[in-house]
């Protein structure tokens, strides 16, 4: 039989999961021997049983009744004992702190008579009543439901009978009618009396506590925040300390360092004369925690030794909140406190400096996900703004443009070069065009799962989602604020999907400085504590990572970028953009082809072309391996549209005008047009269809290969073969290569151009049959985009926009498989591949080369896979970087 008891000397801190986050580390301040109010703990295991069978599990009861006895035994009290009641908070704490979202009930233990024996105790009949009309008031909202309006109301109606705004003026006997007050609305609202004994006042509210799990608004957060739904939360009971005794009573809470830049010194609120939430409600001004060394230099002495304790202790950032009860300190809670991307990197290298941690543990301290948010570009912090409103920081970045309240005006005013941010109540897809023509989107519902949210976060588009105290009316192209402040169509205003703030106007942007040192633009050792803290760290996870880091580049530009920032190659060169633009006459030429002699034409004229892009690509990434993929897409693309195209015809047909060449084209479009094109002529297929396609590609490369090698130029091109299913297709396609290669244009020095061949994995039979196909592979590039589209049966371009909000609102997907690697299905396949691959080749090399390539779990997945590089997108280089390196510790 489980236990679900535990007394707070019993546990630590690493029993986050069946204390909770708050218990687990009350328990550990116990056995630091910190001055922690004593008290125990009722385990998450008793709340999932709770909340299974709607009641306490069997045994659990006895259990508190044990563990209360012997902490009244300790405190020389009883609960609730109308003599001298020992009082008691309930309070809620999972494994993952959920901040606000679940419930507390202060006080429990005070009733009709037991009021009269505090007051006598502490000398204060002001104090008692106080205590009481609390309890009554949380009590009723949180364990019988009330709106919490009623009681507040009452509060402020008494205040203003008074005359006075400050709760400090009510005296014992406000408070004594207020307690009247407030049971008369429990009567009237939860159709029951507020429980006078004590044991029922205690568990109704640990009740309330478990039920608090299933809350919609810890719901919401847990969603968003990626924490599992069943993990059930823990119930600690605390004898009360009270800071609301008089002036030399206060409570406060306090970080050890600060949690937005990681700078040492004392960063806190202090409030004196009040409890519990009153420091975080804003009832009252707090003081600075730097006061209260005047109020009370023995507590702040102390309250420093200890956060020095805490700090030493968990070698880390700590949040604490404390109460002084008549000048004895007390500590409530602790915690490794949350902190700001910078203030993440900072604190890490603070404490290796320290000695508290080895540069290892910073390298864990610090994630992918905190650097991309460091690498986009921001509002410039010192600029003037005003603060519109706060929304949810769905997708990060700095976005200023003026505010439209529909997509047809968006695209509008977009095509007309001005910058716009789209403003909805929340998108659908039809907002699509909207979106894309945005500089950022803006919504006043909604969360980080929310279309808007998903959608630009697929586009890389700065999002604030869910800014719930805008109302925008979009029949009126105008919003207004909570403060009465109206924004309409065309007005500028600016949004940080970093932070979720909205500004009125412009504010500057300016480059993140993180960004400027990959450029090598800023220096380590200037001044700036960050671009610092990020070189270090990002030098340990190159130190400590195995995977290599390359990148999706097909520009020479994006390739010198890219090698800034530390790609050791190209992963994937596509040609596809190399056939666009001027040159999608020849391409219209080769597919309109009809004899052997005019392909010959076009694919010779395209030649030259290839030859000079691969040259510059080369030229940029000399030394380095690149990997260039033979054309992939439908060669539809590259045609003109069907349906206008049919329009344009019919028109000159009907004017008695016949253009042979539009009519040809037409035919040819036709016979390309693809129900499903993404299933359909492309790839190794294209290749096959069209022949001399794949030969002139491999031409342009190992020909502008051998003139730069001729040059000197250290040159790795890597020959990928696209969407291969058997190892058929790509022995064909290897024939074709070997002949190429054969040609005396593709030697250098009298040998071939140094060079490899191998295939990219994209289709589920790819990964199946990988042992044979690695036969004809020197390597292997999964191709995760293509691989997860085709493992689901889903096409990115359609489905990402129409159900995936709905299949995360519902939980059906944590994260986007497009976004994460879906680890059982597509990562099994790429296990899969890899095995058997480097069954036929124990030295096949491996690779990645879709999205997930900078995606942090991805990237864990791959490096625990064995693969040799992951390949991304030239800005999530770092992150790819850094997560390798984590990935190793
Ligand atoms: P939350 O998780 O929302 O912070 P807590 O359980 O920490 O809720 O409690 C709410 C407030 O009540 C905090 O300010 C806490 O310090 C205070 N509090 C909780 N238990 C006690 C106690 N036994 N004595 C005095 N104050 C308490
Ligand atoms: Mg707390
Ligand atoms: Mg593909």
């Amino acid at each position: 039989m489980p236990r679900f008891v535990y007394d707070f000397a019993e546990g630590d801190k690493d029993q986050k999961d069946l204390l909770g986050g708050k218990g687990a580390n009350l328990a550990e301040m116990t056995n630091l021997g910190l001055p922690v109010p004593p008290g125990f703990i009722i385990t998450t295991e008793a709340c999932r049983a709770y909340l299974a069978d709607g009641a306490e599990p069997d045994g659990m009861a006895a259990e508190v009744t044990e563990h209360l006895a012997t902490l009244e035994t300790a405190m020389g009290r009883r609960l609730g004992d109308p003599d001298d009641p020992l009082l008691v908070s309930v309070r809620s704490g999972a494994k993952f702190s959920m901040p606000g979202m679940m419930e507390t009930v202060l006080n429990v233990g005070l009733n009709d008579a037991s009021v009269h024996a505090l007051a006598a105790r502490a000398g204060d009949d002001r104090f008692a009543w106080d205590s009481y009309r609390r309890l009554v008031q949380m009590f009723g909202a949180t364990v019988l439901g009330i709106e919490s309006e009623h009681f507040s109301d009452a509060v402020e109606a008494a205040k203003k009978a008074k005359g006075t705004r400050n709760d400090l003026d009510l005296d014992a006997g406000d408070f004594e009618r207020l307690v009247e007050t407030f049971k008369g609305i429990v009567r009237e609202h939860a159709g029951r009396d507020f429980p006078q004994d004590p044991r029922e006042q205690l568990d109704l509210a640990v009740h309330a506590v478990f039920d608090s799990w299933n809350s919609p608004r810890a719901n919401l957060y847990r969603r968003q925040e990626r924490i599992p739904t069943d993990l059930g939360t823990a119930v600690s009971i605390v004898s009360m300390v009270f800071g609301n005794l008089g002036m030399d009573s206060g409570t406060g809470v306090a970080f050890t360092r600060d949690p937005a830049s990681g700078a040492r010194g004392v960063y806190g609120d202090y409030l004196q004369n009040a409890q519990g939430e009153d420091v975080v409600a804003g009832i009252r001004n707090t003081l600075p925690l730097t006061d209260l060394e005047q109020l009370d230099k023995t507590s702040y002495d102390q309250l420093m030794d200890i956060m020095t304790t805490l700090e030493n202790h968990y070698r880390d950032l700590c949040d604490i909140e404390f109460t002084i009860e008549r000048g004895k300190l007390w500590m409530l809670q602790t915690r490794v406190g949350k902190r700001t991307a910078a203030a993440a990197f900072t604190i890490a290298t603070q404490l290796v400096d320290e000695g508290m941690i080895d540069l290892d543990e910073a390298l864990r301290r610090v994630t992918g996900a905190q650097l991309a948010n460091l690498m986009f570009p921001r509002f410039d912090r010192d600029a003037e703004k005003k603060l519109l409103t706060t929304g949810m920081n769905a997708s990060p970045g700095a976005a200023v443009g003026a505010a439209v309240f529909d997509s047809a005006t968006a695209v509008a005013r977009a095509r007309s070069g001005e910058r716009v941010v789209l403003v909805r109540r929340e998108t659908n897809p039809d907002d699509l065009d909207g979106m894309i023509a945005a500089t950022g989107v803006l919504t006043s519902r909604g969360g980080r799962t929310s279309h808007a949210a998903v959608v630009a976060r697929g586009m890389g588009k700065t999002a604030v989602c869910g800014a719930d105290e805008l109302e925008v009316d979009v029949a009126a192209k105008r919003f207004t604020t909570s403060d009465g402040v109206e924004v309409a169509e065309g007005e500028v205003i600016s949004i940080d999907g970093t932070n979720g703030e909205v500004y009125l106007g412009e504010v500057p942007v300016v480059a993140s400085p993180v960004v400027s040192w990959f450029e090598g633009t800023l220096h380590e050792g200037t001044g700036d504590d960050l671009v610092d803290a990020v070189a270090r760290i990002m030098r340990h996870a190159d130190e400590t990572r195995r995977l290599n880091v390359r990148v999706n580049a097909d520009t020479a530009d994006d390739s010198g970028r890219a090698r800034r920032f530390g790609a050791e190659g190209i992963g994937l060169c596509r040609t596809e953009h190399m056939f666009l633009g001027d040159r999608r006459e020849l391409v219209e030429r080769l597919v309109l082809a009809e004899s052997r002699d005019e392909r010959e034409k076009s694919l010779a004229a395209l030649l030259p072309l290839q030859m000079e892009d691969f040259t510059a690509i080369f030229r940029e990434m000399e030394g380095l391996p690149v990997t260039i993929r033979l054309l992939d897409p439908p060669l539809h693309e590259f045609l003109p549209d069907l349906t206008e195209l049919s329009v344009e015809v019919a028109l000159a047909r009907e004017r008695g005008e016949v253009d042979q060449e539009r009519e040809d084209l037409l035919v040819a479009v036709r016979r390309l047009h693809e129900q499903n094109p993404m299933l359909g002529l492309r790839g190794v297929r294209l290749g096959i269809a069209v022949p001399g396609l794949f030969a002139m590609q491999v031409r342009a490369i190992t020909r502008s290969a051998a003139e730069l090698a001729a040059q000197g130029v250290s040159v790795h091109p890597e020959i990928m073969v696209p969407l291969v299913g058997t190892v058929q297709e790509l022995q064909a396609v290897a024939a074709e290569i070997a002949e190429v290669v054969a040609e005396p244009e593709s030697h250098v020095n009298g040998a071939p151009v140094p060079h490899q061949v191998g295939t990219m994995i994209e289709l589920p039979r790819a990964a199946i049959v990988a042992a044979q196909i690695a036969e004809s592979a020197e390597f292997f590039s999964f191709g995760t985009n293509d691989l997860t589209q085709t493992t689901w049966g889903f096409s990115r371009d359609d489905v990402e926009s129409s159900f995936f909000s709905e299949y995360l609102e519902q939980g059906i997907f944590g994260v986007s498989p497009f976004e994460s690697l879906d680890v059982e299905g597509v990562g099994h396949l790429v296990e899969l591949g890899a095995r058997e691959g480097r069954r036929t080749r124990p030295d096949l090399k491996l690779g990645i080369c879709g999205e997930h390539g900078g995606d942090p779990d991805s990237v864990h997945f791959f490096h625990r896979v064995g693969l040799d590089y992951v390949s991304c997108s030239p800005f999530r280089v770092p992150v790819a970087r850094l997560e390798a390196g984590r990935a190793a510790v």
